[in-house]
């Protein structure tokens, strides 16, 4: 009888667990519909890349961008918009930059671009010999001796045989965060760095460095990788040949700014939030398509298309325009402090920084239970594309959220062209695809659906 009984129960469970889980893919299907019949998230990029255009933090371009996504949540009859403050970096690049090889009589132009927070060089330029290295352990074995007065070339290549890009990018991004400071602490006069990508072309790849404490601030430049395969072969025949490069970049006071947020009310938990978002600011060399217009647009895309299909979430849901992610992170650290201070629950935060490429799928950081959760939900999930839901990455700018024990995720788009334009004058919008960008907003709104509706 015991076990009869047992039996029945868990039939019942089953079934009790089979409708919601009928009523989720049904309810999916019409967010994939909305999103790709009637989806605004790229005419959405087209104003923001073609009328803002790039938006790096303090910049002119900023500032139209927050009123741009503030008007535009107010037109889309969310609950509320509003902003942050935040302090902000403010970097400029000034006049383009001047690089050549000389080689003997040879005089080689190279494409370069100063790198976000670098000084400039003396207002004539800086010409010296060069040394190249592959990392700091080769640069700390020529020490002093080998490097006083010369520019340091670092070349080290990504990793092309990483089948995830951002790997390869992970692995090969500390010589342009930190080669100025270690080549300043030889004596080196500055330090080029071998662009991010694995891709051979004439485009230099811009993005943030960092100066250490103690070492002379010395300029700091990218080099195309044509430059960067000639400069290396060069090299090996005229050990003697000089670098030329000329920068003009400045670091201005901070500058006012703002994140901007939209809401939508929560039904039955409104205490609980649940966040959506990208970063509203990009370097200043292009239109910053793929990062991050295509991350905010999705995500202001997840509230329209919820509220367009009449679902009344249970808790509150926010698409966050994150101010200052490339370099600073005021934006995001700004937000996880103003929601300390309000006594904000964060349940959950979803990220878009790695490109509109095609999905993917979603990486977890959170606990056992909560990863466990999520990956129960893969089989609503893969129709669509999503395979891979599992531990991971979250994201720069929900990362600070962690503090407060909210679950991140980060979206997960094909990786295989992203570092081809990441941070320079192509990523615009002609290199963004309509279909895949909506795509990912689709997932985006699928995974908050799920989280509103079952919580973590
Ligand atoms: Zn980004």
């Amino acid at each position: 009888m015991k076990n009869v009984l047992s039996l029945l129960l868990g039939l019942t469970a089953g079934l009790a667990q089979a409708q919601p889980q009928q009523a989720d893919s049904v309810f999916i299907r019409k967010i994939y519909d909305e999103t790709l019949a009637r989806g605004k998230s790229y005419e959405w990029l087209r104003e923001l890349t073609k009328q803002v255009g790039p938006r790096l933090s303090g910049s002119e371009g900023a500032k139209k961008a927050v009123v741009w996504s503030k008007e535009l949540m107010e037109k889309e009859g969310f609950d509320r918009a509003f902003l942050q403050d935040v302090m902000v970096p403010h970097w400029v690049r000034g006049a383009k930059e001047e690089a050549y090889i000389r080689s003997g009589k040879q005089k080689l132009v190279v494409p370069v671009a100063a790198l976000g927070g670098s000084v400039a060089t003396p207002p004539k330029g800086i010409e010296a010999q060069v040394v190249e290295v592959k990392n700091v352990a080769e640069l700390e074995k020529l020490g002093t001796a080998g490097v006083k007065g010369k520019i340091v070339f670092f070349n080290r290549p990504m990793d092309p045989t990483k089948i995830n890009t951002f790997e390869a990018y992970g692995g090969a991004v500390d010589q342009r965060a930190n080669g100025a400071t270690f080549a300043a602490k030889f004596g080196a006069v500055g330090a080029i760095i071998r662009s991010m990508t694995t891709l051979l072309d004439d485009v230099p790849h811009t993005g943030s460095m960092r100066y250490g404490t103690g070492v002379p601030l010395i300029p700091t430049a990218a080099i195309s990788t044509n430059g960067a395969e000639k400069l290396s072969s060069l090299l090996k025949e005229n050990p003697a040949l000089t670098f030329f490069f000329k920068q003009n970049c400045e670091s201005l006071p901070d500058a006012p700014s703002h994140n901007v947020v939209g809401e939508i009310k929560g039904t039955e938990k409104p205490d609980e939030i649940i966040v959506v978002g990208g970063h509203l600011d990009s370097w200043d060399l292009a239109e910053g398509a793929h990062d991050d217009g295509a991350g905010c647009v999705q995500s202001i895309e997840v509230l329209r298309v919820l509220k367009a299909l009449g679902y009344k979430p249970k808790r509150t849901l926010r698409a966050v325009m994150f101010m200052n992610e490339e370099n600073g992170l005021r934006g995001g650290i700004g937000y996880a402090d103003y929601a300390k201070k309000n006594n904000e629950k964060h349940l959950a935060a979803v990220e878009s920084d790695n490109g509109g490429f095609t999905p993917r799928g979603f990486g977890i950081v959170g606990t056992a239970g909560q990863k466990k959760q999520v990956m129960g939900w893969k089989e609503l999930l893969a129709p669509y594309g999503l395979q891979e839901i599992g531990p991971g990455g979250g994201g720069a700018d929900i990362g600070p959220l962690a503090q407060q024990g909210t679950a991140l995720f980060g979206f997960k788009p094909d990786s295989q062209r992203y570092f081809d334009i990441h941070h320079t004058a192509v990523d615009r919008f002609e290199a963004v695809n309509k279909r895949e960008l909506e795509l990912g907003a689709a997932s985006m709104a699928a995974l908050v659906y799920l989280l509103d509706k079952y919580g973590l």
